[in-house]
This record gives structure tokens, sequence and C-alpha cells, in this order.
């Protein structure tokens, strides 16, 4: 079977996962749709996984409890080392709510070819932006496991090396800038 290698050659890339953390509406969707369409631009190969194209498909069977959550992890973790096998920059979008989960997804996919991106906002200023309803939703007691309420949310630990946006202090286009700056050094063909 032909090797990454050649397919990163081809490419003029090197493959890499971006892997995009944080609360529900905290601004993961939004910055990865515009993170990957900056990169598309400059000539990159990217492929965006999100809830829209996995949870209703490859995972609809899965729900919200620890059990689904680390499944739902894992398939991502496989899909997304599938796609860096031909070479693609991968950007994932996914609460990814415990280390555990994020620890697994980074032995699927191998430290040297991942990165974690902590998307961080508040519970409150997520509640108050609440782009799907989810919030209003969960105050009223009609969502289950609603993650940060109750559902653990575990923010990076000090020692993790992950990278963090505050989208409380950049607006969207200034976190895109901020990340497709840091996102080219590790994705130019060397
Ligand atoms: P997630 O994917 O984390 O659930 P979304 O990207 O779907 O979050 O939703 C975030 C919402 O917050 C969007 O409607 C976005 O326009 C809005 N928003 C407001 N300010 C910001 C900001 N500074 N950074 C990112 N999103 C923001």
């Amino acid at each position: 079977m032909l090797g990454r290698d050649a397919k990163q050659s081809q490419l003029e890339q090197k493959g890499h996962v971006f892997w995009l953390y944080g609360l529900s509406g905290s601004g993961k969707s939004t910055i990865a749709d515009a993170v990957e369409r900056s990169l598309v631009g400059k000539g990159h190969y990217v492929k965006l996984l999100d809830g829209d194209n996995v949870r209703t498909g490859l995972n609809k069977d899965l729900g919200f409890t620890d059990a689904d959550r680390a499944e739902n992890i894992r398939r991502i973790a496989e899909v997304a080392r599938l796609f860096l096998d031909a070479g693609f920059v991968v950007i994932t979008s996914f609460i990814s709510p415990l280390k555990q989960y994020r620890d697994l997804a980074e032995a699927i996919i191998g430290k040297n070819d991942f990165t974690k991106i902590y998307v961080n906002a508040s519970f409150s200023t997520c509640s108050e932006r609440d782009p799907k309803g989810l919030y209003a939703k969960a105050k009223e007691g009609s969502v289950a496991n609603f993650t940060g309420k109750d559902s653990l949310f575990e923010a990076p630990r000090d020692s993790d090396e992950d990278w963090i946006l505050d989208t409380e202090k950049l607006s969207v286009g200034e976190s895109t800038i901020d990340l497709v700056n840091k996102i080219l050094p590790i994705i130019k063909k060397t």
C-alpha cells in the first residue's frame, strides 16, 4: 500500500491533526470552519470533522453517556488517523470534555501528529451565545447529561501543552489568524 510520505509529497504538505475542544458554544465549529477556509485558500488539503458530519452518520448510534462519549472520540480519532495516512490536515471540533478522552485520541493518532487546542469560554458566556438553543433547553431540564451542567468538563492542566484560544477576548477573526499562523509551519512540507 502506498505510504503516507508519497501522499504528502504529492499534496506538498505534512499531515497533522488539530483537535479543537471546549464547551458547546465556545466557538469550535465557527473557528474550525474559518481556519479550514483559510488553509484551503492557501492550497492545503484539509478535512474538517465535526458533529454535523460525524454525529449524524458514523456515530448516530451514540448518545452522551460517558461510555458513548468515549466511543464517539475513539471513532473520530480513528477516522482522523485515516485522513492523516492520506496526507491530510485534519481539524476536529468536538467537546471532548474529559482529559482521558483527549489522551485516548492522542494515543490513537500519535503525539507527533497531534495538537490539542482548547477553545475557552465560560459556561455563562456560552449560555448567553447559545447558538443552538441547547443552554435554554438544558436550563428547562430537557437535555440529559449536558456538558458543564450535569456532565463534567475538564479544562487542560497547567502541565498540558495544549494551545489555548480565549474566545472571550479574541474575535473569530483574531482566533483564526492566530491559529493559521501557528498551523502553517507545522504542515509545511520539509
Ligand atoms: P461550538 O462549535 O464550540 O459548539 P459554535 O462555533 O457552534 O460553538 O458557536 C459559537 C457561537 O458563538 C457562534 O454563533 C459564534 O458566532 C459566536 N461567537 C461570538 N463571539 C465569538 C468569538 N469571539 N469566538 C467564537 N465564536 C463566537
